[in-house]
């Protein structure tokens, strides 16, 4: 066996692409449009100083102390890691060491299939319904015993949420598997699940600053559950890496959650732009479905998804497209601001209407 038989090999998830020019609009990655809140950015000018040259405290106490007083929970069950994608993957290592596969959708976050891949952990995609939907009966491991399961909800890149019952009932009938339910995007007006981690020892609620908070560029991610979940993501953790956070994001990640007036207020400005653009996409002819998230899953019957996504970028509007068979004709479109969203229907009016006559 030679050094490369040995090398791993896997196939990294892709990323949304991050144009370093100027003047694009970026609705690609489902980041925030407005800046995060006041103190935070107060706070990131004062460390120039001494506090780099020291370790910073391994157990994120003050975030995670944080995050607990802000959810009323005890700090057992908080998790902080380095984005939620730091945190789901430690959560896949934890979790997820048996023979049966674990199960997510089809259409989901494209990372789950690539961290079960790198873990060696066998997978399960189940497909969503035609409508997008997922079907609970499918994860129902009092049935067909499964290694783990994993949800998105709302879902990404569908931009559908089910209620907090619907996911209760995926959870009750998982008593012998961990249940991952990742809320990257609950805030922008979905149910959470977050609460029943007091009821459901193995149920583990993912959330993010990236979207929600603005804070996408600082990699601040975290997870509520039992303590014993908790206690095992942190074994797992300080095996790899035990100083993942530092003092500097620590800090801003505090300042973030103390100022709860000024997240409402970015929430309600991008929601409400939400809903103005999925009445106007589909007056313009798209199919849209009702979103929970800071994007919309849109279609334009008889425009190929290419061409739109293709035509946006030479114009320096960037959204997502996956050449993946079901939604291959779909565009996710991260929510702007009300300027950027009215260049994007004027250029998008225009490339349909080149489409058409072309
Ligand atoms: C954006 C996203 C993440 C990752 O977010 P980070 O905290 O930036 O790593 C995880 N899950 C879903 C469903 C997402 O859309």
């Amino acid at each position: 066996m030679s050094f490369e038989d040995k090398l791993r090999k896997i196939k990294p998830y892709v990323a949304g692409e991050q144009p370093q020019q100027e003047n694009v609009i970026k609705l690609n990655t489902n980041e925030n449009p407005y800046p995060p809140a006041p103190e935070v950015q107060e706070k990131s000018r004062e460390f120039v100083t001494d506090i780099l040259k020291k370790y910073p405290d391994p157990d994120i106490h003050l975030l995670n102390a944080a995050l607990a007083k802000y959810h009323g929970v005890d700090e057992s069950r908080v998790f902080s890691g380095v984005g939620s994608d730091d945190v789901l993957s430690v959560a896949f290592l934890s979790f997820f060491d048996s023979d049966l596969p674990i199960l997510f959708p089809d259409i989901t976050y494209a990372f789950y299939p690539v961290w079960a891949t790198l873990y060696r952990i066998p997978f399960t995609e189940i497909p969503l319904d035609e409508n997008f939907r997922i079907r609970p009966e499918d994860y129902y491991g009092d049935v067909k015993p499964n290694g783990g399961v994993v949800i998105a909800n709302p879902n990404a890149p569908t931009s559908i949420a089910e209620s907090a019952a619907f996911i209760e009932d995926i959870i009750r009938h998982n008593p012998d598997s961990v249940v991952v339910v990742d809320e990257a995007y609950v805030d922008f007006g979905a149910e959470s699940v977050l609460e029943l981690t007091e009821k459901y020892e193995n149920l583990l609620v993912v959330r993010t600053f990236s979207k929600s908070r603005s804070m996408a560029g600082i990699r601040i991610g975290y997870a509520v559950g039992s303590p014993k979940l908790i206690a095992t993501m942190n074994a797992v953790k300080q095996s790899i890496n035990s100083y993942t956070m530092n003092h500097i994001t620590i800090a801003l990640g505090v300042a973030s959650v103390e100022d709860e007036s000024y997240f409402r207020d970015v929430l309600a400005k991008v929601t409400k732009t939400r809903e103005a653009a999925k009445e106007r996409l589909r007056a313009m002819g798209f199919i849209v479905p009702d979103s929970k998230t800071n994007f919309l899953f849109a279609e334009y019957p008889g425009v190929p998804g290419e061409y739109i996504f293709t035509e946006l970028k030479k114009r320096n509007i960037y959204v997502r497209w996956w050449p993946k068979e079901r939604i291959k004709n779909r565009l996710r479109i991260t929510i702007g601001t009300d300027a950027e969203m009215e260049t994007v229907y004027k250029e998008i009016e225009k490339i349909i209407e080149a489409y058409k006559n072309r």
